[in-house]
């Protein structure tokens, strides 16, 4: 699908919808969620939507980069997102919660994968937006300024250096006690960076409006901070 297609059908809506794109690691979910809270506003973790995706074709043996597979299969999907207590957004699979299952390396080179498919991004395409025209999200992923809602009224790039990233990502893994390598976490990084980025549908890339933080050298604090205010900045009437 193309941006001008999307355009006229992007979000028409009274609510406020706040796009956060970039790459693996930057720090997307950690930041989208705590401004989301803050505002009272949904969090929507796309990547995660993509994550089930790539775990049910796992389940079936299917791999990331057969097509006909996965088209052959895209429509046993059913994917729920469920909003519990706990403040997590879980992923439910025909009826099952994947949450716990679709955080490994391996689901997130599969996610990557089945991404890259047209079929899967079109199958996914109004879930994200039938949530943006119902309420205020904070919404991350790799192309919701893009292509997702390209009428956001916010839109922010937030990028690091893929060894900051890489340097997140082990320190994540590693504290939920996965044995993995620095070295192959930065690989991974900058594999996924790659894929994301010269994909022919929907590539991760800045929106021509977007604000850039680059978050490197700044504490979680600190870019909440500077989030809320271009959120207050681009939402003043
Ligand atoms: O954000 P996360 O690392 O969970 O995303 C997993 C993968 O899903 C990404 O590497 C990307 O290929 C894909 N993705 C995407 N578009 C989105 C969100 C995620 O292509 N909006």
């Amino acid at each position: 699908m193309n941006e001008q297609n999307t355009n006229q059908t992007a979000n028409q809506t009274p609510y406020v919808s706040v796009a956060i794109d970039g790459p693996a690691g930057a720090g997307k979910s950690t930041i989208a969620r705590r401004v989301a809270a803050e505002l009272g506003y949904l969090y929507v973790d796309t990547g995660a939507i993509y994550r089930t995706v790539g775990y049910h074709m796992s389940l079936m043996g299917i791999g990331p980069k057969d097509k006909d597979g996965i088209e052959r299969c895209i429509d046993d999907v059913n994917i729920q997102i469920e909003y519990q207590a706990d403040g997590i957004q879980h992923m439910i699979l025909n009826g099952q919660d994947v949450t716990d299952r679709i955080r490994t390396p391996e689901m997130s080179m599969m996610a990557s994968g089945v991404a890259a498919q047209d079929c899967v991004r079109a199958y996914l395409l109004d879930m994200q937006r039938e949530l943006a025209r119902t309420h205020n999200v904070v919404m991350d992923g790799r192309d919701i300024g893009t292509v997702v809602l390209p009428n956001a009224q916010v839109k922010v790039y937030l990028t690091a250096s893929a060894e900051v990233r890489a340097d997140r990502r082990w320190k994540e893994l590693t504290a939920k006690g996965e044995q993995v390598r620095y070295e192959d976490v930065y690989t991974d990084v900058v594999k996924r960076d790659e894929a994301d980025m010269n994909r022919k549908i929907a590539p991760l890339k800045c929106a021509d409006d977007a604000e850039v933080l680059d978050c490197s050298y700044l504490t979680i604090d600190q870019v909440v901070a500077e989030m809320k205010a271009i959120i207050r900045r681009k939402t003043a009437q």
